[in-house]
């Protein structure tokens, strides 16, 4: 078993290189845009140390926004989900941690177009932050060195229309008391009902702005890494109907 195991390692060990050298290869011709390859070249493995790191948090954030690109073009990077598998057995090093809602339609890894090994992620419903998604951001960004918190609402979000509509359900309530600080921050002309979709995409907005602030002041930890400029902390909406990302910044 042992040996076994000592040549999976060994064989991720040479993945990693075969992808360090592919990547540095296509440094050395196009070295304008390196990057564009990092979170899309995953045929021979995932993210590496060196890759993530050499990031800065709003090279990430475009990362993010071409996956998304390819997404919504339907020309997503070929990928090898075994080859990542084995490239991030032995260690992650993922540039991102993004908080999404629950919602089956909202998968981050898909719509960024992202593999394994690339990003970290929480989804709650709503995508609201408490205490146990602040400790798993900053272990993804404190500890493992993830260099963007990315807060991911989107449209007809269904947490946000049971927040408007203060629906009470078991532990749902509890949840659902998180989104409402929401509702009153947003500026709205016209009909304020969970059957207005601008209305509930208004509110969801707010509740992405929110959720930065909360961030920011409920974690000193990520307020500080800010601060040094070692990670960044954003927004965006995504929107089910035409597959876009709209970053609030
Ligand atoms: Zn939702």
């Amino acid at each position: 078993m042992k040996e076994r195991s000592d040549k999976s390692v060994e064989k991720a060990a040479v993945d990693r290189r075969s992808f360090l050298s592919v990547a540095l290869g296509t440094c050395a011709i196009t070295p304008l845009a390196p990057l564009s390859l990092q979170l899309a070249t995953s045929l021979a493995g995932s993210l590496t140390k060196e890759q993530r790191d050499s990031m800065t948090p709003s090279q990430v954030i475009d990362e993010l926004k071409k996956g998304n690109e390819r997404f919504r073009a339907g020309k997503m990077a070929p990928r090898d989900y075994l080859a990542e598998k084995r490239a991030s057995a032995a260690g992650q090093y993922p540039a991102a941690v993004i908080l999404g809602c629950v919602d089956s339609r909202v998968p981050a890894e898909i719509i960024f177009d992202a593999g394994i090994g690339d990003t970290f992620n929480g989804r709650v419903a709503g995508n609201v932050v408490n205490d146990d998604l602040l400790g798993s951001m900053e272990f993804a960004c404190a500890v493992s060195g993830a260099k963007l918190v990315l807060v991911l609402g989107h449209t007809a979000c269904g947490a946000i229309k049971g927040a408007i509509d203060d629906v009470v359900l078991g532990n749902l309530t509890g949840l659902l008391a998180r989104i409402k600080p929401a509702i009153p921050e947003t500026k709205f002309e016209g009909e304020k009902s969970s059957k207005n979709p601008a209305y509930v995409d208004a509110v969801a907005r707010t509740n992405v702005k929110l959720a930065i602030e909360n961030i920011r002041r409920r974690s000193s930890v990520l307020a500080d890494l800010e601060k040094k400029g070692s990670i960044q902390t954003t927004g965006a909406m995504y929107n089910l109907a035409n597959g876009m990302v709209d970053f609030v910044s």
